[in-house]
């Protein structure tokens, strides 16, 4: 065991002293057990269950994109804290040779390597812009995709529910700004509507993004002023910070201006996004309801073990 680390302490020991989360020495990075697994797919399932029925394309993709399309995407410009990106060695053998030393010594050792064409995907719906914008105008009721990817941010930590790698579900839907709205008003009660199914204490609030910088604060308070976010908040690791486990996103033209996405009458697509954090309401029914699943109120266990 690694004697300068710091123990896990709370309910991230908790989960990993009951086999739920496996430590691998680096916050917010963690195997998950079957168990933690299980209850993972069953949401999953719940999920379609609410949403299957409205004709979404269902894609799934790499927890990558390219890195062209990133930098496109203006993600650099919002969060750039928070951005992971995959680089690799280039060199001759005088350079790994070098490299090599590097590592023996303890020393830097990333110097040399060069960035590839790949970075990490920040959020599951970041991958299908570029993807929609190259099918061309949308069709006059527009589009709606299901996705899931694991997603990475860059913000290591020691509670739970703020991951580095971690699963989000979303459906995202292009069109006008009448059929997104439409779509996220749905969403904000469907999903109020399954979370109280699960029986974990919740509530709505208007929110905003981590935007970076001064001129990140701007940015914020405009989201909020215009309530462009909303987010599902339950209780995870603390009572006063609900955690954020599902949110409610509507990017007016932003997404359709980056890529060029029309609609069929050749306006500019609005689109919203509904993610639903994976990870982060298995945390919150463990946490509520318990390390014994057999144990969870009947009524949770029907609608997730249907
Ligand atoms: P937060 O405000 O807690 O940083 P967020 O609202 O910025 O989260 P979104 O960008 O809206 O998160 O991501 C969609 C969903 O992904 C969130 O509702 C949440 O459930 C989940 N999520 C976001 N960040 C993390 C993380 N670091 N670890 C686990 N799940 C996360
Ligand atoms: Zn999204």
């Amino acid at each position: 065991m690694c004697q300068n680390c710091p123990q896990p302490q709370g309910f991230l020991a908790e989960l990993i002293d009951n086999g739920l989360l496996i430590d691998t020495g680096v916050d917010g990075l963690y195997g998950r057990s079957g168990l933690f697994e299980e209850v993972v797919a069953q949401f999953d399932l719940l999920i379609t269950r609410y949403g299957g029925k409205d004709g979404a394309e269902v894609a799934r993709f790499p927890p990558a994109m390219s890195r062209h399309s990133f930098e496109k995407s203006g993600y650099l410009k919002s969060f750039p804290q928070l951005a992971g990106t995959v680089h690799s060695f280039d060199g001759d053998e005088r350079a790994h040779a070098e490299l090599l030393h590097n590592v023996a010594e303890g020393h830097d050792w990333t110097g040399g390597q060069k960035s590839t064409d790949v970075v990490l995907t920040p959020a599951a719906c970041y991958v299908l812009y570029p993807v929609v914008a190259k099918r061309g105008p949308l069709k006059p009721d527009g589009a709606l995709f299901d996705l899931q990817s694991y997603c990475f941010r860059h913000e290591p930590s020691k509670d739970p529910a703020r991951m580095q790698l971690f699963r989000m579900r979303e459906y995202v839907r292009f069109g006008t700004p009448e059929q997104v709205t439409e779509f996220r008003a749905l969403w904000l009660d469907r999903g109020q509507e399954m979370m109280a199914s699960l029986g974990v204490p919740l509530h709505v609030d208007v929110a905003n993004d981590p935007f970076f910088g001064r001129a990140g604060r701007m940015l914020a308070n405009n989201q909020r002023d215009q309530r462009l976010k909303f987010e599902l908040l339950i209780p995870i690791e603390s009572e006063e910070k609900p955690t954020a486990c599902l949110s409610f996103n509507y990017h007016q033209d932003h997404f359709g201006t980056t890529w060029g996405i029309e609609t069929s009458a050749g306006e500019t697509a609005h689109t919203a996004c509904v993610g639903f954090g994976m990870e982060r309401v298995a945390l919150a029914l463990f946490k509520h309801h318990g390390y014994d699943v057999a144990r969870w109120p009947a009524a949770v266990r029907n609608v997730l073990w249907p």
